[in-house]
């Protein structure tokens, strides 16, 4: 494999309240997997790059928004194993760029942005071939970065580390739900997988996830996603939500994102104090990332000293 992988602490958050409850929330920190290409999308990554180097490939293309974690993901990855990378943007360009873009041109990759219209022509066979007379050759990676190959990245997660931990249950945010997909298939069905979504209107995510399952996993029940947590929808925040992450990084020094993990954690917070999981419970929360590079490394040092 061509791009480094830190081993990640797990962080066990101790509140007076799951003592009482008689339950313990542990979160698997891969935010803390490897500095840029952080949290799921490593895992999303991992394949699609060493396909990328099969096929011969010496270009990524991939789509996102603005401030896309995919996009910044890629870029980070693609510089790290020697790729040319290009990064189709949803909407028109505004200077000076934000950190997520300004991050991903530095990390060399060109950015080419199409409008709102156009962007959602993207999977089109037609677009793709303009594409390629505009670009030349490239290996494409879909938005967000859910394929098959991304699905068995998190499935060899899942197999590889998840099985190893003593807890009951394994909670992770959604947006496409590639990688909760790939999450059930390693676990076999062991454990309860429980997903939060990150949209409003993630009915369809059932369908997504059941899609990815079919090879050799459609008989696995062991999971639902849980669709109430999403605050209003993709990227939208509260008041609320923003006060419970400055509380997180408060009382436990657990850095939490805006658009994914604090929606998750927020919503086991809630269904703990609800009561939807047992006395004697070990949840067992998957921190994707998304932070971005926002994470002080000084504090995370001193937190985990290796
Ligand atoms: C992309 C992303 C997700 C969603 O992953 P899917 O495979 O699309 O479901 C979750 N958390 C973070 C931090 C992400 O960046």
């Amino acid at each position: 494999m061509s791009i480094n992988y830190l081993k990640t602490p797990i962080q066990e958050i101790n509140d007076p309240l799951f003592e009482e409850l008689g339950i313990r929330l542990l979160i698997k920190r891969e935010d803390l997997n490897h500095p840029e290409i952080s949290g799921n999308k490593w895992w999303k990554l991992k394949y699609n790059i060493e396909e990328a180097l099969h096929v011969n490939s010496h270009t990524l293309l991939t789509f996102g928004g603005a401030y896309s974690n995919h996009i910044f993901a890629t870029a980070a990855a693609a510089h790290e194993a020697g790729f040319k990378s290009i990064g189709i943007i949803r909407g028109e360009e505004t200077l000076p760029l934000n950190a997520t873009l300004s991050f991903a041109k530095r990390k060399g990759m060109r950015l080419h942005y199409v409008s709102r219209e156009d962007y959602r022509h993207k999977s089109e066979e037609i677009f793709i071939e303009n594409l390629k007379s505009h670009f030349g050759e490239f290996y494409m990676i879909p938005e967000g970065g859910t394929n098959e190959l991304a699905v068995k990245g998190c499935e060899e997660f899942s197999k590889k580390v998840l099985c190893e931990i003593d807890c009951d249950c394994v909670c992770l945010p959604v947006g496409t739900g590639g990688t909760i997909a790939g999450i059930i298939k390693g676990l076999k069905g062991k454990k309860e997988v429980i997903g939060f979504s990150a949209l409003k209107g993630g009915t369809f995510l059932e369908e997504e996830v059941k899609n990815f399952l079919k090879s050799h996993a459609s008989h696995l029940k062991n999971w639902k996603i849980n669709l109430d947590y999403h605050f209003g929808g993709y990227s939208k925040r509260t008041q609320e939500l923003e006060n419970f992450i400055s509380r997180q990084w408060k009382d436990h020094e657990l850095p939490l994102d805006e658009v994914y993990t604090s929606k998750m954690i927020f919503g086991i917070y809630d269904l703990i104090v609800k009561g939807d999981f047992s006395r004697g419970t070990t949840i067992l929360a998957l921190h994707t990332g998304g932070l971005q590079g926002r994470i002080n490394s000084k504090s995370v040092a001193k937190k985990f000293p290796s």
